[in-house]
């Protein structure tokens, strides 16, 4: 595939599917390599809302993305730089470009409408002070979805 094309997207459906790996980066990844027919995503970028967890930095590093472009930090789970740096980490076989802040405000926006639509729900209530309220910000529209997207990159 050619250009700018989107191989896969995602959104983060871990409460609708009661899967806890279904982040937004996981499926979006999944779908981008049903795609392509292969593991191996060399020439993309994921670009997400939110600075990816450890479990989505272990997926981009498995799928040879070689560009993440995200919008918000997350200083209570972000793998890339918040909490864990890994694509600083070096000792990973290859390197992952990390451009992060891209229209942070306009996602912050997203995550902080997301936590009050959640507080109405009382979902959020299930896991406060497990420690899991941090991740629950990671689906970050009013709606609680999650966006994420693998693109042909140059
Ligand atoms: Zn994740």
């Amino acid at each position: 595939m050619l250009g700018h094309e989107v191989l896969g997207r995602g959104h983060n459906r871990r409460e609708a599917s009661g899967d806890p790996t279904a982040h937004a980066e996981v499926l979006a990844i999944r779908e981008a390599a049903r795609r392509v027919g292969g593991w191996r995503l060399e020439g993309t970028r994921l670009y997400v809302t939110c600075e990816p967890c450890l479990m989505c930095m272990g997926a981009i590093y498995l799928s040879r993305i070689p560009v993440v472009v995200y919008g918000s930090a997350d200083p209570k789970a972000g793998a890339c730089g918040s909490t864990y740096d890994v694509p600083r980490d070096g000792r990973l076989p290859h390197h992952v470009e990390v451009v992060a802040g891209v229209r942070e405000a306009e996602c912050r926006e997203l995550l902080e409408g997301f936590f009050r639509n959640v507080r109405g729900q009382g979902v959020v209530q299930q896991v406060r002070g497990s420690g899991l309220e941090s991740s629950l910000a990671w689906k970050n529209n009013n709606d609680g979805r999650r966006d994420g997207r693998v693109v042909e990159g140059d």
